[in-house]
């Protein structure tokens, strides 16, 4: 995107909020905190002086944790100033919007606004899903709207999107983002398309996960963990949906599915719309894919029995990514033999107690020891770090003997390792979600819509990805990820899983998707 810059706005610049609900709230107090004077103002009675309260409070609230002095506290307070009418936003250099998430409300505010303010004054939207070239047409001077993209809860997540529409000025642009560095955000450049970066290309985070549920392949409980001690997500996807509510996630997937003429890889799931229609939404409503009630207590996941260390182990070929995991199994006393002699045997695996224990490659075991004639096949998921991580998930083929596949166990519990047994589910859960969040991203970069550093950069500060996507295919070789997401194609014969082209031309050209 846009390599222009442009300064921040000065601090003595005044910046008015419209909208004094979450998400304007937050941005006021950001706004405040980083020396500007703020109007703020709401169409809902008092709601501008209640937030504003709220706000002193917060701020107050920060002072005594010694995160603000007093004095910077009351100031911040004091720079928050209620207002009544659109006109008194006249001297505002910039105005941000966090209104109600409606593309008329929206344009009827502008058209109010350009009859107030000057016409170098950057309007700036807050909208999650709307389209922002279609926000500013009409308008006198469409070159100045921009999106202004904060995330829930704006003072606490870092990323903000400057969300370019067809008409923006990309001085605009740049101002935005300098400022939004100033407020000590991490900006990123994108263009207005649906989703942004952030709500399109996280959606494979919850629907791998609510297609594993579907398939009965886990329980809540048992994806999250994994998604937490082997994919190193601060949350799992189902804790995740349940902190957002369900009703929410549902109305953003199905605007974008919608936004992209029903693209399959954005269908909603089923089971999440029957829990909106049972009013099962997460935490708000007490029940969701978890239970609040008190006294309640949260299911825990499902993990094998204790299984004894095997004599030793056998490694075939590289290992890859899971090469760390012999060295796991080394340190806790177990003896490692490398084959000397491969070629009639699988590659990139380990041999123990009969069982061929591999990194999954997004096909199923049973398929996989179909295939390479290894009926004791079992299969491991991906994991952040090998080298660290505390469980992981593992597919039992159906023609794997009972003997062989305690012996895997054992060789991954030697390693200090929690076993999770899911279904013989196709690419896991951690392999799939993550190829999946690649590809999506991978398409995003292709179509422009941002750089794949900034991408990355999004990921990991709107949703707290442990690694960005983009970087995380690098890590483990795009071509695996090309290969899992051909299995799970495969698999499922659906267009979901086809492969963005830019993943399969960096798979042959052995190029990085980061450079
Ligand atoms: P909210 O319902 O908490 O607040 C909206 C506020 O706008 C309310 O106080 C309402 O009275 C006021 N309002 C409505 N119409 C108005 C108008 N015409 N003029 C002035 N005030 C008006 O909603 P929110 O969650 O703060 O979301 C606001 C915007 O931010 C939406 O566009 C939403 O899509 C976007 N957003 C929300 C989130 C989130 O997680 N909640 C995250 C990012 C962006």
């Amino acid at each position: 995107m846009s390599d222009l810059e442009r300064p921040p706005l000065p601090p003595n610049s005044l910046i008015a909020v419209i909208g004094a609900g979450a998400m304007g709230a937050g941005i006021a107090q950001i706004v405040a905190q980083s020396g500007h004077r703020v109007l703020l103002f709401d169409t809902r009675l008092n709601g501008a002086e209640d937030a504003q309260k709220k706000l002193a409070t917060t701020f107050e609230q920060l002072a005594a944790k010694g995160k603000m002095t007093s004095d910077d506290a009351q100031a911040a307070a004091g720079r928050i100033v209620p207002i009544h009418a659109l006109g008194d936003c006249v001297s505002a250099r910039l105005v941000i919007e966090a209104i109600v998430e409606d593309l008329e409300a929206k344009r009827e505010l502008w058209r109010d606004l350009e009859g107030v303010v000057a016409p170098e004054t950057i309007l700036a939207t807050n909208t999650s899903s709307l389209s922002v070239t279609a926000m500013a047409a009409g308008l006198k001077y469409p070159r100045r709207v921009a999106g202004l993209h904060f995330f829930n809860p704006p003072p606490l997540m870092p990323l903000v999107e400057i969300v370019s529409g067809l008409a923006t000025d990309p001085e605009v642009a740049a101002t935005l983002y300098s400022t939004a560095a100033g407020w000590g955000k991490v900006p990123v450049h994108a263009k207005s398309t649906p989703g942004f970066i952030v709500n399109r290309c996280a959606r494979p985070f919850y629907a791998e996960a609510l297609r594993l549920l579907n398939e009965r392949a886990a329980d809540p409980a048992t994806i999250d963990a994994v998604m937490r001690e082997a994919g190193g997500f601060r949350m799992g996807p189902f804790e995740l949906l349940d902190l957002i509510g369900n009703d929410v996630s549902v109305a953003v997937t199905t605007s974008v599915w919608r936004a992209y003429s029903n693209d399959p890889r954005f269908t909603p799931s089923a089971i999440q719309q029957e829990m909106v229609a049972a009013g099962y939404l997460g935490r708000k409503s007490g029940r969701g894919f978890y239970d609040y009630a008190p006294g309640t207590k949260k299911p825990i996941a499902h993990t094998e029995p204790e299984q004894s260390a095997p004599g030793r182990v056998v490694v075939y070929g590289d290992l890859g990514p899971a090469s760390t995991l012999v060295e796991r199994m080394l340190a806790a006393g177990v003896p490692v033999e490398r084959a000397k002699r491969e070629g009639a045997f699988p590659t990139g695996v380990i041999g123990v107690g009969g069982a061929w224990l591999a990194l999954s490659d997004g096909q199923t075991a049973t398929v996989r020891a179909g295939a390479s004639g290894a009926h004791d096949m079992v299969l491991f998921d991906l994991a952040l770090d090998f080298a660290t991580c505390t469980r992981l998930a593992v597919a039992r083929a159906d023609t794997c003997s009972d003997a062989a596949y305690s012996a895997a166990v054992g060789a991954l519990q030697a390693a200090g390792i929690a076993v999770s047994r899911l279904d013989d589910a196709a690419g896991l859960v951690v392999l799939r979600t993550v190829a999946m969040l690649a590809n999506e991203c991978a398409d995003a970069a292709k179509e422009a819509i941002a750089s794949p550093r900034d991408i990355d950069a999004a990921m990991m500060k709107g949703v707290n990805y442990p690694r960005g996507p983009l970087a995380w295919a690098d890590t483990i070789g795009v071509a695996r990820v090309r290969d899992a997401l051909a299995n799970l194609a495969a698999h499922y014969g659906e267009d979901r899983y086809r492969t963005s082209p830019l993943i399969t031309r960096r798979a042959v050209s052995g190029a990085r998707l980061i450079d």
